[in-house]
């Protein structure tokens, strides 16, 4: 980093919008992201960098990551730890803050990270760290695992993010125009901002508050990520209590942030005049969750850039020139040859078919389609669907040699996502000399671009309602590679059926228990014939995947959204 982007005082001259999300993937080497949620984030600033909106992120330094996966020979998961060391990516800041937890006093420090661009100053992102020599050794944990640690430890670095983050900023002296919170995790900030923006009581009349909603809320913009009840962080109010004292009047909490317990995206809710779900299904679905708010759709997008493969990048260097910087440019992808598109398709995929192998041995061929399949591995998102029917599948391969690459992280505590892991290993040993398939362990940033563009075909089968967006088959989009996707999250959107990919079974309440088949019927007898047999049709959807979605399913035409209807507003 250049000495002159090192300080935080060469961003504090103009008034930013404050960026509070608990992971960001700033970079895929530096593990402060377990999926979705941080990619979307650094999505998110990388797109504010391009086109100069004015924003600060915050967020915890997570000095021992989320963990480092490896695959022992039975199959299963294995949790190593994944220590970085932020002096290597980025600067001391120049502040301390305190607040009191437990009892305690924990100084809060911090380090700077600038995402940088071609154009502007970059993004500042402060990385919150309470492992600091003057604090309990107990305290300097706050900071270190994440998602790890029992309800007591989240609230806490729930707290060091949304109350420390807050009084961080103002200590280093940047000037807000808004807080946008990305999920939950970060609502504490709401209290932060009622207590200091209260009226002094002296100026009251008998039995008014001292707190000032509608300022609070003027400021502060909510994006949801959840579509379940059960998964959004509700706290015990005596547990908080015992942490955090009494943050404000306690009837006043109860009002905002529910009655038996302490509800973040209530809270969030209650304290933001902007409110969004991240795809237009999934804000529908908020509304039916949390009737009487005003939940607003930004459908996400993906990273230009950083989701395009190298030989993707020169092809629309050449041909649609600009395209980084605009990507609705991208809906000129018709003018590129068939040949040259196929060329730096196979390109990609040599690149995934090389990685595979020396990650794990598995031969893959370049003539032969390949199915991937790669994100969290969790319950919902049934990463063994199409394993339903082996013999069904094994039939399918005898007609159309297919290929299959998977790759995902369960959460430590996800006893069904890690069941997952081990199942898909049965399934590779099970289909042996039929379907060659492999698992690639360590699913991060650099692996998901490798296999969202040497596959060619993505596939996602999750239980609808669940998959509030999804956004690994946008990135796919960017390579020209087709989405076949159960119509959840943003394929309800994406999806035209033959022109920029496939629907897995239809858009009915009840199509859940149907999508195997309706997966296996698709595979044998659309999607495969026009692989093998129609060339120059499937290079048509693979540049209506790039024209229609890559050209509308990006983070700069997110953060346009976000900057004017909720920054600007
Ligand atoms: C894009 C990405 C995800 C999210 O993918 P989904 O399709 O939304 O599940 C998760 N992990 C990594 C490393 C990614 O790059």
């Amino acid at each position: 980093m250049s000495e002159a982007a090192s300080k935080t005082e060469n961003f504090t001259h103009k008034p930013r919008v404050a960026y509070f999300s608990m992971e960001i993937a700033m970079e895929s080497d530096i593990p402060t992201y377990s999926g979705g949620l941080g990619v979307l984030a650094g999505d998110t600033l990388r797109a504010a960098a391009d086109i100069g909106v004015p924003m600060v992120a915050v967020t915890l330094v997570s000095r021992a990551g989320y963990f480092r996966q490896a695959i022992d020979p039975q199959g299963r998961q294995v949790e190593l730890a994944d220590d970085w060391d932020p002096a290597r990516y980025a600067k001391r800041l120049q502040a301390t803050v305190a607040m009191e937890l437990e009892d305690r006093q924990v100084w809060v420090g911090g380090w700077l990270y600038v995402l940088n661009s071609w154009v502007g100053d970059g993004v500042p992102i402060l990385l919150l760290d309470t492992d600091l020599p003057v604090n309990d050794p107990r305290d300097r944990e706050i900071t270190r695992y994440l998602y790890g640690g029992d309800e007591a430890y989240r609230i806490k670095q729930e707290v060091v993010l949304g109350v420390g983050g807050v009084a961080m900023l103002q200590a280093l002296g940047f000037k807000l125009m808004g807080y946008h919170m990305n999920e939950g995790h970060s609502a504490f900030l709401t209290l932060a901002l009622l207590r200091r923006y209260a009226h002094p009581s002296e100026g009251l009349r008998p039995g008014e508050s001292p707190y000032d909603l509608p300022r609070v809320r003027e400021l502060c913009t909510f994006t949801t990520h959840t579509p379940v009840e059960a998964g959004h962080d509700k706290f015990d109010y005596d547990l908080v209590r015992r942490i955090y004292g009494d943050m404000l009047d306690p009837g006043m909490v109860k009002l905002l942030a529910g009655e038996d317990k302490l509800n973040m995206t209530r809270l969030a809710l209650n304290l933001s005049e902007y409110v969004n779900g991240v795809a237009k299904r999934h804000a529908e679905t908020s509304r039916q969750i949390f009737p009487g708010y005003a939940v607003h759709a930004v459908t996400n997008g993906v990273h230009a850039s950083t989701w395009t493969s190298t030989p993707f990048s020169r092809v629309y260097d050449q041909h649609v020139p600009g395209w980084c910087h605009e990507p609705e440019l991208l809906t000129r992808a018709d003018r590129i040859p068939d040949d040259v598109l196929w060329a730096a398709h196979q390109e990609s995929k040599q690149a995934l078919i090389d990685r595979v192998r020396e990650l794990t041995g598995v031969s893959l061929n370049a003539d032969q389609p390949i199915l991937g399949f790669a994100r969290r591995m969790t319950a919902y998102k049934r990463a063994d669907l199409m394993f339903s029917d082996l013999e069904r599948l094994k039939d399918i391969a005898r007609k159309f040699p297919i290929q299959i690459v998977m790759a995902g992280k369960a959460h430590p505590n996800d006893t069904a996502g890690k069941q997952l892991i081990e199942t898909l290993h049965a399934r590779i040993r099970e289909l042996a000399g039929e379907i060659p398939m492999a698992f690639v362990p360590g699913y991060n940033m650099a692996l998901a671009l490798l296999m969202v563009s040497g596959s060619d075909l993505w596939l996602n089968t999750p239980l609808r309602p669940l998959e509030a967006s999804g956004t690994s088959g946008m990135k796919a989009a960017f390579n020209g590679v087709p989405q076949f996707s159960v119509l959840d999250g943003w394929w309800v959107e994406g999806c035209l059926e033959g022109v920029t990919g496939w629907a897995v079974g239809d858009d009915s309440p009840t199509a859940n228990g149907h999508d195997a088949m309706a997966l296996y019927d698709k595979l044998e007898q659309v999607i495969l014939p026009l692989w093998y047999g129609d060339r120059p049709a499937w290079t048509a959807v693979m540049k209506g995947a790039i024209s229609r979605n890559a050209a509308y399913f990006n983070s700069h035409r997110m953060m346009r959204r976000y900057a004017t209807e909720a920054y600007l507003r």
